[in-house]
């Protein structure tokens, strides 16, 4: 095996991805399938988790589907045990669940409003916690990957997010924090910041929303779950072994101007 080789093998390990049973999760989890990780598919959806675990296990890899919701501790603090009773250890975390809301923020409910913070910034937290714990029990080392947003970077018009935007902000400043904390345990977390990408979340939008999201784009094309999935890896492979606490923006290019 090469130098290169080496750094990029991602071959044994296992991971869990929350968010898993679609979307940019079902990708990423795919994509880590291939490269011969284990991957425990982690959703609110029990059906389409248990669908995108058969699909993770067809690249001949071990995988589990957990349906638990982010943002109950009592449900992240139970979900390493059974991914350990499975794969034997945790080396990867993608908290990639997310959850979306455009009404504007004069006439939002307030319970609305908060679900966003809580599934986007408290369940990261809590998610990432669960895997830090895990990871220092077994020694240290191990990677962490949490899902922003291009909505951490700047404000998208015009569809009102204001929770959404926070949120994602938080994700950017929780991973640096989590990552000055865990550094001393060599353990590594870093963040994706996503701009606009073909999924269920964005099936929905205003057509003229979507229009003027694609005009403001230098790349006037939306991304793919794919094109997002070798940054993913890249964090969880040892070719980053020196990147800590950093956003990898793929956007093509949205919040370059
Ligand atoms: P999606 O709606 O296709 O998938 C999200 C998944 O998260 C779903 O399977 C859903 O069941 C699961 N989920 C939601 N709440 C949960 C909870 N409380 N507990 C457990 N699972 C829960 O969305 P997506 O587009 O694949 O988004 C994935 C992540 O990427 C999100 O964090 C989103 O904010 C972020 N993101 C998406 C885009 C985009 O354009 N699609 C852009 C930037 C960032």
């Amino acid at each position: 095996m090469s130098y290169l080789e080496k750094l990029f093998a991602l071959q044994g390990k296992s991971a869990f991805v929350t968010g898993g049973a679609q979307g940019i999760g079902k990708s990423v989890a795919l994509g880590m399938a291939q490269c011969g990780m284990n991957v425990a598919i982690i959703d609110l959806n029990k059906q389409k988790a248990e669908e995108a675990a058969h699909e993770v296990e067809k690249a001949g890899v071990k995988a589990l589907a957990l349906s638990l919701d982010v943002t109950s501790p009592e449900d992240t603090d139970a979900m390493i045990a059974p991914i350990v009773g499975a794969f034997g250890r945790l080396d990867v975390a993608f908290n990639n669940a997310g959850i979306a809301n455009n009404a504007p923020s004069e006439s939002i409910d307030f319970s609305e409003w908060k679900k966003v913070i809580d599934v986007n910034l408290v369940g990261v937290f809590l998610t990432a916690r669960a895997a830090g714990r895990q990871m220092i029990a077994q020694g240290g080392g191990g990677s962490i990957v949490n899902t922003a947003s291009m909505s951490a970077h700047i404000v998208n018009r015009p569809q009102p997010q204001s929770a959404y935007n926070a949120s994602k902000a938080g994700v950017i400043q929780l991973t640096k924090s989590l990552a000055v904390e865990w550094a001393p345990h060599g353990i590594r977390v870093n963040s994706i910041s996503p701009g606009y990408i073909r999924t269920e979340m964005t099936g929905n939008l205003r057509e003229d929303w979507r229009r003027s999201w694609l005009e403001q784009s230098v790349t006037p094309v939306m991304g793919t779950p794919e094109n997002l999935v070798g940054g993913v890896l890249y964090l969880a492979s040892d070719c980053a072994a020196f990147t800590t606490g950093a956003d990898l923006v793929m956007d093509g290019g949205f919040t370059v101007v």
